[in-house]
């Protein structure tokens, strides 16, 4: 199983710290021959200034007496490629977030007549379609969309598994965008408790996790939007459940996923409904894990199904019929950044510019938005894997002034910075990061598919050196090539794939449009319009302010404090710092 290493949950008591659990304190790196198969062929001995030596007891000649042993160091891409820091709690939530607990609460489901039947839903997320629609492109002569993909998941949910909906999760990313540029448009304002600025992007957990474990002094710029699984999750469990007439724990809700840390985030204690002892999110099954459960149960998702390339819906059959597989340009990942420089840009009054610089890699880029003088009025970065990730953090400690990992030293002198800056003196960094874990961002998470071949030797995805087999991965001689299919990210070739796949329905419109397109168009803002339309209804009959729904309301409309209060609740979150429960001191080796 490939785990961010980072992760943990908060409120858990049994946290294995990295000190004990997942150093190795020596390397031997030439074992000596043994003589007796039932004798120990070398003996450690460590002295009082804690080094190790290395002691054979046999054939024991002057040379060989004493060798003294070298740390091993751990890389943090180990500790990413390594489940070993899970705790035994998350292990068990892992265990009950898996596809058999899908198939073992689908088996005991009681009938729909009965009055203890739950209705299964399941979600899946537009990354993990470009994973499976990738992966069949890949051994077919013709691609398939991410359409052809969910209606074809659609299909073996419900006429396999009994699934009564199937949504994608395009439509909720659709409603955490308008939420997370609205905390954006407070915390600008500086409104009280909004939060400070630059403000981190709250989608990823591999990401989130690690800063509540390792810089709790990050904790205030992590958006308290939430993501777009936890908004599914609400829609589907208070929303669409009202709708069928069904509390919370009357609905069963899966999503499919493009890495296991989503399980983790729909674990976390505050999307856990006290009143009816249920999760918004009851199981969370990663790519690979759907495309295991549809080949144990014979079902082949290369084999069109009738309708798939039928045109999307462009307004509600139903009373929760969602928009489907909506597209918000700018990064697989969902968008965020460039979300909010739409919508930043969009209400400005004057005319602005946005320029893109790439800063290290395709995985690191900053935004800047210039009034016509080309006086920056936002500066943004897209950041993603965990070694630009450490630079971001950094840097943005040092812009707001907030010590990041130093002592008092750094501390001082991050705030002299800091008020300098804000004297003028020196131009003040990022808005907004988004930040993700992943490098190449969600299409290329631990959970997707890999490709069968192709692999790079001896270098992963974040340019760091791997032996493959070394680190507890399979893998497969193939002449030159070698196959790591179960390596924690794909290689950079085919999280290209799966980031083509994955933009390949996006309406480009091109210059001379021939009528088909032209009519794909218009459906494409159709149904743009009724996502926007819904999410004012969903956000009023989900708050109840007092008065009705303006006839041109944004998601932005201001409500009654109450309802504001009831918005709060349902699309925000928040975190806490992960306090280590093991002292150093007494680590026993
Ligand atoms: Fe999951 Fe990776 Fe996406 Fe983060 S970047 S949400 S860890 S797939």
């Amino acid at each position: 199983m490939a785990f961010s290493g980072a992760l943990t949950l908060t409120d858990l008591n049994d946290f294995i710290t990295p000190s004990q659990a997942c150093i190795k304190p020596v390397e031997q790196s030439n074992p000596a021959p043994v003589h007796d198969p039932g004798a120990a062929s070398t003996q450690i001995q460590v002295d009082s200034s804690g080094s190790y030596y290395e002691v054979s007891p046999i054939g024991r000649t002057e040379a060989n007496a004493k060798k003294k042993l070298q740390t091993a160091e751990i890389s943090l891409n180990d500790c990413l490629a390594c489940s070993g820091c899970i705790t035994s709690a998350e292990s068990v939530l892992i265990t009950l977030q898996s596809h058999t607990e899908v198939l073992n609460f689908l088996s005991s489901n009681p009938a729909p007549s009965s009055p203890t039947h739950k209705i299964p839903v399941l979600s899946i997320a537009p990354q993990s379609l470009a994973s499976l629609a990738a992966s069949l492109s890949s051994s077919s002569a013709r691609p398939v969309s991410l359409t052809q993909v969910l209606r074809r998941v659609r299909a073996f949910a419900t006429r396999v598994l009994g699934f009564e909906h199937v949504f994608d999760t395009t439509f909720a990313r659709h409603v955490a965008l308008r939420e997370h540029a609205r905390e954006f448009a407070e915390r600008r304002a500086g409104k009280d408790g909004a939060g400070k600025l630059p403000m981190l992007a709250s989608a990823c957990p591999g990401w989130v996790c690690y800063a509540e474990k390792t810089h709790a002094e990050m904790l205030p710029f992590i958006s308290a939007a939430k993501s777009p699984q936890q908004v599914m999750g609400t829609l589907v469990k208070e929303w669409m459940g009202a709708k069928w007439g069904k509390a919370p724990d009357q609905v069963y809700h899966v999503t499919v996923m493009p890495c296991y840390d989503k399980k983790l985030e729909a674990s976390r204690q505050d999307f856990y409904n006290d009143v009816y002892a249920t999760r918004d999110v009851d199981c969370v099954i990663t790519t690979g894990e759907l495309d295991l459960l549809m080949r144990e149960k014979d079902w082949d998702l290369s084999e069109p199904v009738a309708g798939e390339l039928d045109p999307p819906a462009s307004s509600p059959s139903d009373v929760t019929a969602l928009p489907e597989l909506l597209v918000h340009p700018g990064s697989s990942s969902g968008s965020y950044l460039h979300s909010l420089i739409a919508s930043f840009i969009a209400s400005s009054p004057v005319p602005l510019i946005h320029t893109v610089r790439t800063v290290r890699n395709a995985d690191y880029e900053e935004h800047t938005v210039v009034d016509e003088a080309g006086t920056p009025v936002f500066r943004g970065a897209r950041c993603y894997g965990f070694r630009n990730l450490q630079n971001v953090v950094r840097k943005v400690g040092r812009d707001a002034g907030v010590q990041v990992g130093r002592g008092a030293a750094g501390r001082v002198a991050a705030l002299r910075r800091a008020r300098k800056a804000d004297a003028g003196g020196e131009e003040r960094g990022y808005n907004y990061v988004e930040v993700m874990a992943c490098p190449g961002g969600c299409v290329n998470g631990g959970g997707q598919l890999r490709p069968t071949a192709g692999a790079e030797k001896s270098v992963d995805a974040e340019g760091f050196a791997r032996d493959w087999a070394e680190s507890g991965v399979r893998v497969e001689e193939d002449g030159l090539q070698i196959q790591a299919p179960s390596a924690k990210w794909g290689d950079k070739e085919w999280t290209k794939k799966v980031e083509e796949t994955y933009w390949r329905a996006l309406p480009t419109p091109p210059p001379t449009p021939t009528p088909e397109e032209r009519e794909i168009e218009r459906a494409e803002e159709e149904k743009r319009r009724w996502a926007d339309r819904l999410a004012v209804e969903v956000l009023y009959e989900m708050c109840r302010p007092g008065e009705s729904p303006p006839h041109d309301g944004t998601w932005d409309v201001q409500m009654d404090e109450r309802a504001e209060t009831t918005r709060r609740k349902l699309f925000r979150t928040q975190y806490r710092a992960v306090e280590s429960e093991v002292v150093g001191l007494a680590v026993k080796w």
